[in-house]
């Protein structure tokens, strides 16, 4: 599933520039410059006494050689030298990564084959990958919640954190910058700086390509949390892709009673059963979107409607279905991009007070996505149905499979 597709979708680029006279811009660029010049200074002096003072494993990593799958542009990922010059060692609040998983989701494979997702375009070569797993290699000054060797799960958006929405808890909507969503380097790389704040600690008997899986559960868990899933609740997911699949686990580890899933494609209704979906329903495309509800509520055993509806296709023929199949007083929500306008039957859904919610990645999930993956209450095993190594022939063939996407397709894993 593709987190970044929204067209709408709040701009996670660097923040926009806020608008200076131009007497006044030119004396903040001159503050800025001797600012970032003394930081600079500072920063060099305090790295050379360190690098002096450390030896044996306490030293830096001094990433000499680091290979990465960069994306040059369409149909060209090529695995090279890092763009990305680290530094001798992390910034302070900062930790350096041995990428140990990373997996590969639908948006890396839409910015290959296309270059570009809505207004996010690859203009330069870009590091691919945004889920991953690995092991702290060095720990940058001040972080003291990481060490050495700890195994992480790096959540890959790092926020805007005094944006007003970060500020109310929804930092999923601020400026962000995100692994491989241009102009942003990704984390199919063998080393990557990131703050030690957005690396997750993984517990005990979770594995590393676990904790890579937290991205796409994040997205499931968000989407449940906003379609309000708890215990004992009828809960419809349309589409069994990758985000259908873990928004299914998710709800069923909220406590719904009932999943219902529905796809076009039998294999992959098939790995819904497997994954604990109570009933499936198999559309068509042409199937009317009241034939396609109809059926879903007799599957899920709630002829009044479920009580909400998650569609991770998002078409409109998915949506219509969705707000038809949804109780009165429910939820829709809406986390797949399928298309972008689309009409919708929104006067009678508003009469049965139906709530239609937008749901666009994920914030606060990382550590819910743990807890459930170490109590075993959530497992994504299954879903690795494909495994690589890293190197330019098994980057090129995991992109390839993950590109087919052919029945019984749904997570490529790389292990590093
Ligand atoms: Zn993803």
């Amino acid at each position: 599933m593709d987190p970044a597709a929204a067209p709408e979708a709040p701009a996670s680029g660097p923040p926009l520039p806020v608008p200076l006279t131009s007497a006044a811009a030119a004396g903040y660029k001159a503050a800025a410059a001797t600012a970032a010049a003394a930081l600079a200074h500072q920063h060099q002096q305090q790295q050379q006494q360190r690098s002096m003072q450390r030896t044996g494993a306490d030293a830096p990593v001094r990433a000499a050689t680091c290979r990465a799958a960069v994306l040059h542009s369409v149909d060209d990922l090529r695995v090279e030298e890092d763009p990305r010059a680290l530094p001798d060692e992390p910034l302070e609040g900062w930790v350096r990564i041995r990428m140990n998983a990373v997996g590969i989701c639908g948006s890396d494979v839409h910015y290959l084959k296309r270059g570009r997702i809505g207004q996010f375009v690859v203009t330069a070569p870009m590091v691919i990958g945004h889920e991953g797993a690995g092991t702290v290699a060095a720990v940058g000054r001040g972080v003291t919640t990481l060490k050495l060797g700890d195994r992480v799960a790096l959540e890959p958006g790092v926020p805007c954190c005094s944006h007003p929405a970060a500020l109310k808890g929804r930092y999923n909507l601020a400026p962000i910058s995100f692994f491989a969503t241009p102009p942003h380097h990704g984390c199919l790389a063998e080393y990557v700086d990131h703050p030690a704040a957005w690396c997750f600690l993984l517990p005990e008997g979770v594995s590393l390509e676990e904790g890579a899986m937290c991205e796409p559960l994040s997205v499931g868990v968000h989407a449940c949390r906003r379609a309000g899933v708890q215990p004992g609740m009828r809960v419809a997911v349309m589409g069994a892709g990758p985000i259908g699949l873990v928004t299914l686990l998710a709800a069923k580890a909220f406590g719904a009673d009932q999943v219902v899933v529905t796809d076009l494609k039998p294999s992959n209704l098939e790995l819904a059963t497997q994954m604990g979906a109570d009933a499936t329903v198999q559309m068509s495309v042409l199937q009317p979107p009241a034939q396609v509800a109809a059926a879903l509520t007799v599957a899920a055993g709630a002829p009044s409607g479920v009580d909400a509806v998650i569609d991770c296709a998002g078409f409109e023929s998915t949506m219509q279905a969705a707000l038809l199949a949804c109780a009165s007083g429910g939820r829709v929500v809406l986390v797949g991009m399928g298309q972008e306008e689309m009409r919708l039957p929104l006067a009678a859904a508003a009469q049965r007070e139906v709530d239609i919610l937008g749901s666009f990645r994920y914030a606060n999930t990382y550590p819910l996505c743990l807890s459930l993956l170490a109590s075993g209450r959530v497992k994504v095993e299954p879903l690795i149905t494909h495994r690589f190594g890293f190197s330019a022939e098994g980057v090129a063939e995991g992109f390839k499979v993950a590109h087919l996407c052919e029945p019984g397709t749904v997570k490529v894993m790389f292990n590093l």
